[in-house]
């Protein structure tokens, strides 16, 4: 089998009040902090030979450390993950990603990571004015955004990420338009640029529905959204996703894997694993749960505590329809013949006639061009109706 890895880190240094990831608060020094890492770091390794010898998986293909906030484990615990990783795998994987926030990166840390084979830097930079982070309580400060955008500039010159949002209190188009005109002269070649959601049970939610944080308009907030787009592939990114840009040949192969629903296995809490049995066009998936606690009593036999989903044939065939035409290179054809037993055209032929005809779809490949990506719900709510008229 072939799997690609996700190692989620629950640990953040406070919390965005936009934000419903699971994530725990870790001080950000001292002995009990230092403890935790420590046993979460050591149980994670066990984790990680569990699966490997389970899915006999002596490579993945990609390695993505995200989180939470994976810096938080510091220099020596994400060298020590790494380190073990590497005496568990026979080849080091093509990608390896780690995510980082701006204000707990520095230059021994961006080291360590090319030293042991990081190839992609992601900086949760967010936004660089003062105003749109204060309302959301993001950590950090916009010098040491700078300051991280510099070092990554100097030491990951080829690959580096940054992740940007779009709707924030108190942004404007032309505010953002400036973050990328920032990110993008310190040598960024992949941005993430993601609508703000407004999840109910968040802090932002309570202070919005209180009167004491101003939201753009839902109209405005699409018109941020757009005129970063517009910035971004006017200077040379394509939108390669809904909310991902990339200059040719620094898409993110990891997240293309997972938009192309081939395996992946999550480890740490709250992580999840989906594994496809190719000849049935079935799976399934397991769940970490999402709590720190459950994960630190573990024994470190069997594995960590986690539910389990039967993915039938339906289920997998609309994620793989959902998840494919997310980007623009359209779900994987071969891939979905070889599993389901069926071409996408002979699924939702009325669905991919109308679209054609109105000029969203690409001549060349199954997929959404540019103007269409932009209505990509629609358009699945086309196709999965159209799937439930025949019978799935
Ligand atoms: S740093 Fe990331 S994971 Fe942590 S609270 Fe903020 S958005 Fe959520």
């Amino acid at each position: 089998m072939t799997a690609s890895l996700y190692i989620h880190i629950p640990f953040c240094v406070s919390h965005c009040d936009y934000c419903d990831f699971y994530s725990e608060l870790v001080p950000s020094r001292g002995r009990g902090a230092s403890d935790l890492i420590d046993r979460f770091t050591h149980l994670l390794c066990t984790e990680l030979d569990i699966v490997l010898d389970r899915y006999a998986l002596d490579m993945v293909p990609t390695l993505y450390i995200g989180g939470g906030t994976p810096s938080v484990l510091g220099r020596n615990g994400l060298a020590k993950v790494l380190d073990h990783l590497a005496s568990g795998m026979n080849r080091w994987p093509d990608e390896v990603t780690v995510e980082a926030n701006p204000e707990s990166v520095d230059e021994s840390l961006l080291m360590m990571f090319k030293d042991r084979g990081v190839h992609r830097l992601s900086l949760g930079i967010q936004s660089l004015q003062e105003a749109p982070r204060r309302a959301v309580n993001r950590s950090g400060t916009v010098v040491q955004c700078f300051a991280a955008l510099e070092l990554a500039e100097r030491l990951f010159p080829e690959a580096f990420s940054v992740d940007l949002m779009a709707g924030l209190p108190f942004q404007t188009q032309a505010g953002l338009c400036k973050d990328i005109d920032h990110i993008l002269a310190a040598g960024a070649t992949h941005v993430s640029l993601y609508s703000l959601i407004l999840e109910e049970t968040t802090p932002l939610a309570r202070n919005v529905r209180s009167g004491k944080i101003p939201l753009p308009p839902e109209e405005e907030a699409e018109e941020i959204w757009l005129a970063g787009r517009a910035a971004l592939t006017m200077k040379g990114l394509f939108p390669y996703e809904v909310s991902n840009f990339a200059q040719p040949g620094y898409e993110s192969r990891h997240n293309m894997r997972y938009w192309r629903m081939e395996n992946w296995i999550g480890c740490g809490p709250g992580a999840s694993s989906t594994i496809i049995t190719e000849t049935t066009g079935t799976g399934i998936r397991y769940t970490n749960r999402p709590n720190l606690e459950a994960y630190l009593s573990w024994s470190g036999d069997g594995f960590p505590p986690r539910d389990e989903e039967v993915l039938d044939r339906d289920t997998l065939l609309k994620e793989s329809l959902m998840m494919g035409f997310r980007t623009i290179y359209g779900p994987d054809e071969q891939l979905f013949e070889g599993r389901f037993h069926q071409s996408i055209e002979s699924l939702i032929p009325e669905t991919l006639r109308i679209w054609k005809h109105q000029g969203f779809l690409q001549d060349r490949r199954l997929a959404l061009n540019p103007e269409g990506l932009l209505l990509l719900n629609s358009f699945l709510v086309d196709c999965f109706q159209e799937l439930e008229s025949r019978g799935h």
